[in-house]
């Protein structure tokens, strides 16, 4: 299996290039970002993440001391904005708990501790919590999302019915832990995902994980 995944990482290494995620400039950045993308292209995330900006409110400090309706105010764009901005003000809730308001502690805190509680916030859930581990704490740890599903499952890799858990310890035990090849490989997933491999029309003859199977993929579409 490790050869598989590598094999698949280095194709779309080398026809794509590096993918510079996350596009953010502070780690606390990356987490509000991680949960303002659920459900929303990014776009949509970057004119919300812009309007926090300009009114300096991308840090914990700033943002604790706004009222939770006018950050969905400034976050609207991003979609479902009521609670989303609900969800960064239990983030908020948490890093002020437990870390004192310092996000550079929580940075610091031991992986599997900061997983369980991140996941212990309402609104946080797998995808969401393990975006933060590895974006923004740079923390070993593999994104697992709907496009990394539908490769794998295309590719015979998984079964349909793969729970995240699964799909991640496929990846974590199976390639060296290393932040930085995690962070390039899940970005190059979602990006082959994008220009290639559509819910309806995958470009297989052009993409460049063609032929790469480990056996029948759901609807045979390489
Ligand atoms: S487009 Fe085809 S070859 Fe590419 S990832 Fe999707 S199923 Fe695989």
């Amino acid at each position: 299996m490790n050869r598989l995944l590598l094999t698949i990482y280095k194709r779309l290494y080398t026809r794509l290039g590096p993918q510079k995620w996350w596009p953010a400039s502070t780690p606390f950045e990356v987490s509000v970002g991680a949960i303002l993308t659920q459900n929303t292209a990014w776009a949509n995330v970057e004119k919300a993440v812009d309007n926090l900006r300009k009114k300096r409110l991308l840090s914990p400090k700033s943002l604790s001391k706004v009222q939770t309706a006018r950050i969905a105010k400034l976050i609207k764009s991003s979609g479902y904005y009521n609670i989303k901005a609900e969800r960064l003000k239990n983030f908020l809730t948490f890093i002020n708990e437990n870390f004192g308001g310092d996000f550079d502690k929580l940075i610091e805190a031991e992986t599997g501790i900061l997983r369980k509680g991140l996941l212990g916030i309402k609104g946080i859930g797998p995808e969401t919590a393990d975006s933060m581990l590895l974006y923004a704490a740079n923390k070993p740890v593999f994104v697992i999302d709907a496009y990394t599903r539908r490769i794998l499952l295309r590719h015979g890799i998984i079964k349909e019915d793969a729970a995240y858990d699964e799909i991640q310890r496929l990846f974590m035990s199976n390639l060296p832990r290393q932040p930085r090849l995690f962070n390039e490989f899940h970005a190059l997933i979602v990006r082959a995902c994008k220009e290639y491999c559509s819910k309806k029309r995958p470009k297989c003859r052009i993409c460049p994980l063609n032929k790469i199977r480990k056996g029948r993929g759901m609807g045979e579409v390489c």
